[in-house]
């Protein structure tokens, strides 16, 4: 009996979120497995294809990194009108972070397609695991609770991860790819 692999979707995929929350740590992580702890600023070209296979499917990510453009000025609607999924990136340690996350999911809304999937993750979970004594040590800003509900209100998936430590950062891209409709 001759087999036949499905075809492979694929999905256009940005970053947004504060500079330094850790965007392209968490692509070096889905795409090379790799960390590094003090990387430089993304400077130019910063694009980046992943495969990811969910059950029968394959979903080739063509990830748009924001090259540190959100240093300097606004990203342009440009980076993510065509997108179809969208990482919305905070750090648990710096409320500002989170903030502007809420701006960043606001204007997907209004912007960018009516389908995108958006994915709101909050990364640098290692600087706050347990420390055994019961509660998160009080380098943690934002709960899980305060992501969550933000992620319930506005109909986005929710993670918190580590680039550094690989927490959960392929369930991300798993997650992500669940979601997109199967292509006609
Ligand atoms: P970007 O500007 O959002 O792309 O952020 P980067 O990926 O350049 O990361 C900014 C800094 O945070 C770098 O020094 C990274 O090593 C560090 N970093 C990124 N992700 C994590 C993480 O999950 N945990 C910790 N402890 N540091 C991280």
């Amino acid at each position: 009996r001759m087999s036949f692999a499905p075809p492979t979707t694929s999905v256009k995929l940005v970053l947004l979120g504060e500079a330094a929350v850790g965007k392209s740590s968490l692509v070096l992580r889905f795409v090379s497995n790799d960390f590094q702890e003090n990387k430089e600023p993304t400077i130019g070209a910063a694009f980046l294809t992943q495969k990811c296979t969910i059950g029968e499917r394959t979903i080739k990510y063509e990830i748009w990194d924001t090259a540190g453009q959100e240093r300097f000025a606004s990203l342009a609607p440009m980076y993510y009108r065509n997108a179809q999924a969208a990482l919305v990136v905070y750090d648990i340690t710096k409320p500002a972070s989170f903030i502007k996350a809420r701006h960043w999911v606001k204007e997907l809304h209004e912007q960018a397609s009516k389908d995108i999937t958006i994915a709101l993750v909050g990364n640098k979970h290692d600087l706050v695991e347990d420390d055994n004594d019961g509660d998160d040590s009080s380098l943690r800003k934002v709960s899980i609770e305060e992501g969550q509900k933000l992620a319930d209100e506005e109909g986005l998936l929710f993670f918190e991860t580590s680039a550094k430590t690989a927490y959960n950062v392929n369930e991300v891209f798993v997650g992500i790819g669940s979601k997109i409709p199967e292509a006609p």
